[in-house]
C-alpha cells in the first residue's frame, strides 16, 4: 500500500484556487506539480513552495505528458472553464487512468456529466451557498 506522501498530484490552473491548493499539498510533502498556462501565475505560490511548474496549456497532451500523466495519482482540474477542466478531466480519466480526479465546477447542473466519468466535482457555488447560509441561519434544521 502506497503512503500517502509518496502520492503525486497534477494540479491544472495556478489561479486563485489552485495556487492555494498547491501551496496546502505541497506542505503535507506529497509531490506536486502545477500547471498554468500564463507564467504570471505561479508567482501566487507560496514561498516555501516545493513542487514544479509548467507554463502551458493544459489541453495540450504534450503538455499533460511534460507532466508525468501516466504517473499521476491525483489530477485536479481547477482552471475558471468548466470546458477546460472537463476535457482534461476526461483525458486523465479515460487515457491515463489517473486513478482520482477532480475538477472545479462551476455550473452545479453539469455534475452528473461529471459523474458519468467518475470525476468528483467541487463546486465553488454549491460551497458559497451553504457557508453563506449557514451564517445567516446557522444549523437550523429545515422544515
Ligand atoms: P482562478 O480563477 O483565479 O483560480 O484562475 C484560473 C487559472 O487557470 C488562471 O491562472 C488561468 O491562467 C488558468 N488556466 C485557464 N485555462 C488554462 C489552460 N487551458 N491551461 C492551463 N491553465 C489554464
Amino acid at each position: 500500500m502506497k503512503k500517502n506522501n509518496d502520492e503525486y498530484i497534477i494540479i491544472v490552473g495556478c489561479g486563485r484556487l489552485g495556487s492555494h491548493l498547491a501551496s496546502l499539498l505541497s506542505k503535507t510533502r506529497r509531490s506536486v506539480v502545477v500547471i498554468d498556462k500564463e507564467q504570471h501565475a505561479f508567482h501566487r505560490l507560496s514561498d516555501d513552495f516545493s513542487g514544479f511548474t509548467i507554463e502551458a496549456d493544459a489541453i495540450e497532451i504534450d503538455t499533460l505528458l511534460e507532466a508525468k500523466i501516466n504517473k499521476a495519482d491525483v489530477l485536479v482540474a481547477t482552471t475558471n472553464d468548466d470546458n477546460t477542466n472537463i476535457m482534461v478531466a476526461q483525458i486523465a480519466k479515460t487515457i491515463y487512468g489517473v486513478p482520482k480526479v477532480v475538477a472545479r465546477l462551476f455550473e452545479p447542473s453539469r455534475k452528473i456529466v461529471y459523474e458519468e466519468l467518475d470525476v468528483e466535482t467541487i463546486s465553488p457555488t454549491v460551497l458559497s451557498s451553504i457557508a453563506f447560509k449557514n451564517i445567516i441561519v446557522g444549523s437550523e434544521m429545515e422544515d
